[in-house]
């Protein structure tokens, strides 16, 4: 390879040219039949087939380019997708064509290998967008659940060693920009325009092709583990336990003790493990939303700017402060959250293990029954998230108890900056 480049001439993909892909191979998102609705084709080794704005992998093409750039991938590779196939079968559900369902995933994305192997064998380059897998986690708190007596081992679902066999979906965003922007009640074009101006203007296609009706954001991607029968998740008389989880990398990875974040996931699983021990399902949904989709520079600033202000960490002042630094409390705006729960095939949750209001509203709002909302233990909140947790409370997060007293918030205090 003398150039890390496709060719030596630069093509601007701003405008279509003639015989275009997208009209060749227009996507008709929502078709009940993928060959009509037609594949998307983000890949970038042949310009010509390209009926979708962005590229594969979200952020994560970005380093596609680094590898390419340091010589160590030749930017023609296309994937050899042999046994790459999922291990478990999910859908197609009947929600995966209701129009306006699913906006921000394909639904087939896990399946494309098998139905356009047509496509791919006449050389078009089709990639997944979903994989799933099989696994097992091991995490110390289900390991003290299990000695505590409240799990134990079934040698099927949890096993002696505290091991937890899983099926796990990877999921890489697919906007319908329609859809999109329909959920955030904005027009179509302003929603265009104002992913292309918050981008620098990364995306020029955004405006300048209306042809392109889907876009790959360059954006995390969404975990699914399942415990028990994948296949249970379509079926109405299955039990289904449920925690969808924002990424807090501080929390869930490294165990930082100043939210709830990992207590009310490791809480998750434990239920999930359970409800699929007596014949139901657990789903985890994890989305890659880091510090309330603000990012973690963002929240490290929010801590500082919380733990210094006058009087200490305050429940009181809790939301306050964030929009302070960030101009916003929370940018998770749960509009498109509930169609993973779709995708699954889920019309009800019989335990959705979350506190979140927006979560709550999200899944109802989009058609699935909730019957009961599970708070996270008091049991569960480590010493210096008794700040988040209380104004969480306070702001009308949901409790078995009943919203916290408002006057009491004054009491609640986090530690300070001297005595990390
Ligand atoms: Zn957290």
């Amino acid at each position: 390879m003398n150039s890390p480049n496709r060719s030596t001439h630069i093509r601007l993909t701003s405008h279509p040219e003639p015989n275009t892909a997208t009209a060749r191979r227009p996507v008709a998102w929502a078709a009940g039949d993928p060959k009509a609705r037609g594949p998307i084709v983000g890949s970038v080794t042949n310009p010509a087939d390209r009926n979708v704005i962005g590229a594969h992998g979200g952020s994560y093409a970005l380093y596609r380019a680094l590898a390419i750039s340091a010589r160590a991938l030749n930017p023609l590779t296309r994937p050899d997708l042999h046994n790459t196939h999922p291990t478990a079968t999910i859908g197609p559900h009947p929600q995966w064509s209701e129009p306006g369902k699913i906006v921000s995933l394909d639904p087939w994305g896990h399946m494309v290998g098998e139905i356009y192997a047509e496509e791919i064998a006449s050389g078009i380059d089709i990639r997944p967008t979903i994989a799933i897998t099989k696994a097992r986690l091991n995490m110390p708190e289900i390991l003290g659940a299990m000695s505590a007596k409240r799990l134990k081992a079934d040698g099927v679902v949890l096993h002696e060693t505290g091991d937890i066999s899983v099926t796990k979906v990877a999921i890489d965003p697919v906007w319908y920009l329609p859809g999109v922007a329909a959920r955030f009640g904005t027009s179509e074009g302003e929603l265009r325009r104002t992913l292309f101006e918050q981008t620098g203007g990364m995306f020029p296609e955004l405006v300048t092709r209306p042809d392109m009706n889907v876009f790959l954001p360059p954006i995390g991607n969404i975990t699914v583990y399942i415990m028990g029968d994948v296949t249970g998740l379509g079926d109405p008389k299955r039990r289904i336990a449920c925690r969808v989880h924002d990424e807090c990398n501080g929390s869930d990875v490294f165990g930082s003790d100043i939210c709830t974040c990992r207590p009310y996931l490791v809480h998750g699983i434990e239920e999930s493990v359970r409800e699929a021990q007596n014949g139901g399902v657990g789903v985890i949904a994890y989305n890659r939303k880091e510090g309330r989709a603000l990012g973690e520079v963002t929240k490290f600033l929010v801590y500082n700017a919380r733990k210094r202000q006058e009087g200490g960490d305050s429940a009181a002042t809790y939301f306050e402060r964030t929009e302070c630094v960030a101009g916003v409390q929370d940018a998770r705006f749960q509009q498109l959250m509930p169609d993973v729960l779709h995708w699954l095939g889920i019309r009800r949750i019989d335990r959705l293990m979350s506190m979140s209001n927006m979560k709550y509203d999200a899944i109802v709002g989009s058609g699935i029954e909730v019957v009961e909302r599970v708070p996270i233990p008091p049991g569960l909140v480590p010493p210096d998230a008794q700040v988040e947790i209380e104004a969480k409370k306070a702001a009308g997060y949901y409790t078995s108890e009943g919203p916290s007293d408002a006057s009491d918030l004054d009491q609640v205090k986090g530690r300070d900056l001297e005595r990390f």
